[in-house]
C-alpha cells in the first residue's frame, strides 16, 4: 500500500508516526527531517541545557531502536523543496522524488527574525534547535553581559537560565509589559517582579533600533529611545513564523500555518498537517477562539494522535484542553485552556508566595487556570476546564476549598 509521507521529523512528526503504529496503521511510513539529529526534545534546549543540568543524550524524543522495531523509514537531513498534489510527490533538495498515499506536514515554525541592522553580527543569537543552543553554551563561556530581546517565554526562559549560570542579564521588551499575550497585567507585573528580583533587568516598552559591533562582534543593543545595553551575547526570542510555504506553493490553504480540522485535514485530500505549522480547529468553548496555531508539546502531540485516528478509519477529532509549561529561576507556570478578553479572574493563594492559581471564569464556568508551583492544582484545572464547572468566585478563590469537590 502507499506510503504515509511525514515532513519534519520533531514532536509533531515522531508522534504522528508512533501514534499511527499504537493504533495499527500497517502501511509504509517514511519520517523526513532536515536537522541532522535523531528526533529530540525541544522545551530543554532554553532552560536545562543552557544551565547544563540536562545532557544532550537525554533529549532523544524515542529510543535508538524504536524507529526500527516501529517500520519508521526515518531519513535524517533531507529537505524537502517540493510538493505536487496532483501527482503525490513531494521533491527533496537532493533531487529525489518520493510518492504518497497520505501525506503529513509537520515542519514546525522557524524564528523571526530581527528586522534592523546589526542582527546578523556575531555573538547575536536564535533559539530553535539543538545546534542553535550549542552555539549559545559554547558562547556564554566567554560571556559576562547578555541581553535577550523578546520577553516571552523562550526569552525569559533564557534569561532565568544565562543567569542562574553567572551572567548579567537584560531582557528588552517593546510591549510595555511581559508576556502580554497570554497574561493579563497583574500576572505580567507578577513576572517583572520574580526577575527583578533574581537580577534580570528589564527594558520594557522600547524596542530596538539597532546592534552595534565591533570588528564584527555584537558590543552593544541600542533601543529606540536611545538607551544602550552593553553587551557580548545577544539571544532573540521575538517569535516564530510557521513553515508553510511547502503547502502555499501547493496551493492549499493558509492564514498563520496550514488551516486544518480537528483531525488535522488540511484544503487538499491526502494531506494532513499538526504541530507548530498547524492552524487547526479547536473544540467549541463558548466565548473561545474557533482555531488556533498553538506552540506546544501538548498540541503537537495531542493534533498527531487525532490525525493518527483518520489514518485507521476511526476518526476522533481533538478535543483536549490546551495546555503548556514554563520554567524561569524557580518558578514553574502552568497554563491550561485559553482566556479570553473579558473573562473574569479569579487568584486562589497568594502571588508573593509563589504558589498560586489564577481562574479566568466566562459567564460563571472555569474557562483557563494559570498555575505558578502547583503542579497538582494546575492537573485538576484541566478537569475543571474540561467539565465547563461552574464555580462561585469566592468558593474557587478559597484555598479551603477542595477543588476535587467540584467534579461532576
Ligand atoms: P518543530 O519542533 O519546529 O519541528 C519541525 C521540524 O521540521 C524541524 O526539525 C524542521 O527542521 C523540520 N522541517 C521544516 N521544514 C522542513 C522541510 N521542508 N523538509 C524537512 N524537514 C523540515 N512547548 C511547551 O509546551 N513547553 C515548553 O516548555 C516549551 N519550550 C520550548 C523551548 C524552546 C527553546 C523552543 C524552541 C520551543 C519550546 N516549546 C515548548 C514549543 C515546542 O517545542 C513546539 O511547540 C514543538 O517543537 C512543535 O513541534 P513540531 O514538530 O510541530 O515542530
Amino acid at each position: 500500500s502507499e506510503p504515509l509521507l511525514i515532513v519534519g521529523a520533531s514532536h509533531a512528526g515522531t508522534q504522528l508516526a508512533a501514534a499511527a503504529r499504537e493504533q495499527g496503521f500497517d502501511a509504509p511510513i517514511v519520517l523526513l527531517g532536515d536537522e541532522p539529529h535523531t528526533p529530540y526534545q525541544r522545551p530543554p534546549l532554553s532552560k536545562g541545557v543552557l544551565t547544563g543540568k540536562t545532557e544532550v543524550d537525554q533529549l532523544a524524543l524515542r529510543g535508538p531502536d524504536f524507529y526500527r522495531e516501529q517500520g519508521i523509514d526515518l531519513r535524517l537531513g533531507v529537505r524537502v523543496t517540493g510538493l505536487d498534489l496532483s501527482t503525490r510527490r513531494l521533491r527533496l533538495a537532493d533531487g529525489g522524488q518520493l510518492d504518497f498515499g497520505w501525506l503529513a506536514l509537520a515542519t514546525g515554525a522557524r524564528c523571526r527574525p530581527l528586522p534592523v541592522p546589526g542582527a546578523d553580527l556575531q555573538g547575536v543569537h536564535i533559539l530553535r534547535t539543538l545546534d542553535d543552543a550549542q552555539a549559545v553554551v559554547a558562547a556564554l563561556g566567554a560571556s559576562q553581559r547578555a541581553c535577550v530581546i523578546g520577553g516571552g517565554f523562550i526569552g525569559l526562559e533564557v534569561a532565568a537560565a544565562l543567569s542562574s549560570v553567572g551572567a548579567s542579564v537584560t531582557v528588552v521588551e517593546s510591549q510595555p509589559r511581559l508576556l502580554a499575550r497570554t497574561f493579563p497585567a497583574a500576572m505580567s507585573d507578577y513576572v517583572a517582579d520574580a526577575h527583578r528580583r533574581r537580577g534580570v533587568a528589564l527594558a520594557l516598552g522600547c524596542g530596538v533600533r539597532a546592534l552595534h559591533g565591533h570588528q564584527g562582534r555584537v558590543v552593544a543593543v541600542e533601543l529606540v529611545d536611545g538607551r544602550r545595553i552593553d553587551c557580548d551575547l545577544v539571544v532573540l526570542g521575538i517569535g516564530v513564523q510557521p513553515n508553510s510555504e511547502l503547502a502555499e506553493q501547493a496551493g492549499i490553504a493558509c492564514d498563520n500555518g496550514i488551516l486544518v480540522d480537528a483531525l488535522g485535514r488540511s484544503s487538499a485530500p491526502n494531506v494532513l498537517a499538526i504541530g507548530d505549522v498547524a492552524n487547526m480547529a479547536l473544540a467549541a468553548v463558548p466565548g473561545g477562539p474557533q482555531r488556533a496555531r498553538l506552540e506546544s508539546i501538548q498540541a503537537a502531540n495531542d493534533g498527531a494522535r487525532a490525525a493518527a485516528t483518520l489514518l485507521v478509519g476511526r476518526p476522533q477529532p481533538l478535543d483536549a484542553v490546551p495546555w503548556f509549561w514554563s520554567e524561569q529561576h524557580e518558578l514553574k507556570f502552568q497554563m491550561a485552556g485559553l482566556p479570553a478578553p473579558g473573562d473574569q479572574t479569579v487568584l486562589r493563594g497568594e502571588l508573593a508566595s509563589d504558589k498560586f492559581t489564577l481562574f479566568y471564569l466566562r459567564e460563571g464556568a472555569v474557562r483557563a487556570a494559570h498555575t505558578v508551583n502547583r503542579p497538582a492544582e494546575h492537573m485538576l484545572a484541566r478537569k475543571l476546564i474540561a467539565q465547563g464547572a461552574r464555580i462561585a468566585p469566592e468558593l474557587l478563590a478559597d484555598p479551603s476549598v477542595d477543588l476535587k469537590s467540584f467534579f461532576t
